[in-house]
This record gives C-alpha cells, sequence and structure tokens, in this order.
C-alpha cells in the first residue's frame, strides 16, 4: 500500500488512527431483503489525520464503490429538520436578494431544501443538480427544477442569486478541487454568494460519537480545516458558523483568491484524534454492554436509521442479537433492511406489537428527541429512552 496523502494540503505525514475492519460503502441505500442486506457492499475504514493541515479523512477510500443513484435516500421527514431548513432559507435571505434570480443547490438530493427555502421566501425559484435526484421541471406550485447530473461549471447558465451546497465536500476524495469548481462556476457572476454545510468533526469527538464516521464521508472537517479547504478552492470567507445543536457548521462567502496560511492548530487536531481512538473500542463495548443489560427488561431498538443507527448497529450489534430492529419516519425506507447487518427499519407503529415490556429506544440523533417522545407518548408505547 503507498502511503496516503493528505487530500487538501498534499501533505505525505499522516498519521492512521481510527480504523474499521468492514463498514456498509452505502449506508443511506437500503435493500428489500435482509440476505441482500447482508450482502451489501462494505469496505475497510481508516482514520488518518495529516500532520500538516489537520484535516481527517479516510485514507482506504475508493471512490470506484460509491454509487449515487436514485436509490439513495438520506431524507429525514421531521419538523425538527424541516424547521432546521427553515432557519437556514431565512438567515440566507436577510442577507441576499433571493427572488432576482434562482438559487442553485449543488448536490441537492431528492430537492428538500430548495422546496422549503422556495415556500418559506416568496417569489425564490430553485434549481437542482444532484446525480441521484429524479429530474423535474419547475412548476408555478413548486419552482423548484431538479437536473439529474454531477455538478459541472456550465450547469450555471444562468446567474445565480446565491449557490448552496450543502453535505456533499465530506462525500469528495478531492475536495479542494470540487470546490474549486463550484467557485470556477460563478467567477463570471462575481459577488455571486457561495454556502457551504458539512459535519462538525469537533462534535463528533466531543460526543465520543463512533456511530458518525461512515464510508460515506471519506472527508471530516473541523472549522479550522473546512475555512483552509474552502480558500484553498478560492472562496474568500465572510462568515462561518456551528449549526443544527453543533453538529454541522456552515461557512459562507464568494469566489476569491486562493492562498491560504496553514492551520496552526493540526498538533492539536492529531493529539486530540489520537485520543479519540485510543478509548474508541471501550466506548463501543460499553454500548454493547449497556444493550445486554437493557436486553434483560425489554426489546432495544434504534431509532433514526440514516447514517447514525446505520453504522451504530454495524459496530455494536454486527450478529443483530442486541437490537431488535430499527424506526425511521422515512416511508421509503420502512419494510426495508440496513446494509451489513440486516436490521430491520420499521415504522413508529411498529413499536406498539413488540409486547408489553418496556421498549428501550435508543435515540441516535438527540436533536429530534423531543420528536420520538411525542410520537411513542402518542402510540401509547412504554419506552424510556436513551441518547447513546
Ligand atoms: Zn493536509
Amino acid at each position: 500500500m503507498t502511503a496516503p496523502t493528505c487530500p487538501v494540503c498534499d501533505g505525505r505525514d499522516v498519521a492512521e488512527l481510527v480504523r474499521r475492519e468492514r463498514l456498509p460503502v452505502m449506508q443511506n441505500v437500503v435493500w428489500p431483503s435482509p440476505e441482500e442486506a447482508l450482502a451489501a457492499p462494505c469496505a475497510p475504514f481508516t482514520l488518518g489525520v495529516c500532520r500538516a493541515c489537520g484535516f481527517a479523512f479516510n485514507t482506504r477510500f475508493d471512490p470506484a464503490l460509491m454509487v449515487y443513484d436514485p436509490r439513495y435516500d438520506n431524507d429525514v421527514p421531521s419538523a425538527v429538520f424541516t424547521d432546521y431548513y427553515r432557519s437556514i432559507a431565512k438567515h440566507l435571505a436577510a442577507q441576499h436578494a433571493l427572488t432576482a434570480a434562482p438559487v442553485y443547490d449543488v448536490g441537492c438530493g431528492k430537492g428538500t431544501f430548495l422546496d422549503v427555502l422556495c415556500e418559506a421566501v416568496p417569489g425564490a425559484r430553485g434549481v437542482g443538480v444532484d446525480p441521484s435526484c429524479t429530474p423535474r421541471e419547475a412548476t408555478p406550485e413548486r419552482p423548484v427544477a431538479l437536473v439529474r447530473e454531477m455538478f459541472r461549471a456550465g450547469l450555471l447558465s444562468e446567474r445565480p442569486s446565491l449557490v448552496v451546497c450543502r453535505h456533499v465536500v465530506e462525500h469528495i476524495p478531492r475536495p479542494v478541487e470540487f470546490i474549486r469548481a463550484v467557485v470556477d462556476g460563478v467567477r463570471s457572476h462575481p459577488g455571486t454568494p457561495l454556502f457551504f454545510e458539512v459535519p462538525d468533526l469537533d462534535w463528533i469527538v466531543q460526543h465520543q460519537a463512533f456511530w458518525d464516521f461512515c464510508y460515506e464521508h471519506c472527508n471530516y472537517f473541523t472549522p479550522s480545516t473546512f475555512g483552509y479547504a474552502l480558500r484553498r478552492g478560492g472562496v474568500a470567507l465572510s462568515a462561518a458558523r456551528r449549526a443544527f445543536g453543533d453538529q454541522y457548521q456552515w461557512a459562507e462567502g464568494e469566489a476569491g483568491e486562493s492562498d491560504p496560511a496553514l492551520p496552526g492548530d493540526a498538533g492539536e487536531a492529531v493529539a486530540r484524534l489520537t485520543r479519540y481512538a485510543t478509548d474508541e473500542q471501550r466506548r463501543i463495548e460499553a454500548a454493547r454492554e449497556k444493550l445486554r443489560a437493557a436486553n434483560e427488561t425489554g426489546p432495544c431498538v434504534l431509532w433514526g436509521m440514516a447514517t447514525k443507527g446505520v453504522v451504530f448497529a454495524n459496530l455494536v450489534d454486527p450478529e443483530g442479537t442486541l437490537l431488535r430492529g430499527g424506526v425511521d419516519v422515512n416511508p421509503r425506507k420502512q419494510g426495508r433492511y440496513i446494509p451489513g447487518t440486516g436490521h430491520g427499519i420499521h415504522a413508529p407503529e411498529w413499536l406498539a406489537t413488540l409486547g408489553d415490556r418496556e421498549v428501550t429506544v435508543l435515540v441516535m440523533n438527540g436533536n429530534y428527541a423531543g420528536e420520538i417522545r411525542a410520537r411513542c407518548e402518542a402510540l401509547g408505547v412504554r419506552a424510556r429512552f436513551e441518547v447513546p
């Protein structure tokens, strides 16, 4: 094996710290039968940290394994999530004239963010670009067109009022080149505002959230390395902040120069991840032990079968003996099985069929805890809730 190279600064000195023998390569693709789920593609994962710039990435990432097609589904139909989208839309509308020209969403998924934005900002219209979307034309009722393509600069045919790129850069093995392509796309429209959002590695490490390292995400940004990667890609940053209970981070700016200094905190980043890695196996075993104990009093389930639930099940219950299954509010996932372990995904109503004993519900994302508790109460499910 050749030594890994940092995809952000091209540094050759990379400490490999967090290892997984096998992770499902697409945790947001679920399967119609347990057999197919168990046979889903898996691959090894190693988190490396660049000693020069502090950037963390999967050194064993193989982009050839990734297939973003219409089966890919990371939708979370939740009031909490819609409120979050609305808060971003309001924040952006307060700064930019979003009704003057289309808002482009690079990596728009099913177009949900643009739908919410165009509802929250009357007169706005959107164009979403994503290789996994179902293409559609804009209509007066739903002014969001979707284009099924990989992003390329030529797609920005009209001057945009804003270009949004949410939860994409963490999937791209050459993030700086990708950012540069987005920036180049707006260079002929100077001053076009750019908005990027990714998960925040600091939150994962602080919360020891071992279930947040997944194969789909080859990149793990701290605010420091995110800013550095964006500047290297040619973004002149104007603002950055943490969001969504600090699990995410935003950065805003416009096309500018590309000549940043290396972040000064790379040593700290390596030290922090080294400490995390040392303790991780103990954390996973503790989660397993907790589930064994909880199984004495009743069935244990996960709630939230997107990234967090799928990876948690794969790491903590690979044999499928501790967790009865998972709940997800996305109806397209219900009745299907998660890659790697084949745990079933169910509608919330399923919890009412598990018998009289108290159900332990592991809430995979604490941001939804209130919503999940209310749903269980409405269903009359006797449950206790834990945020791992
Ligand atoms: Zn680096």
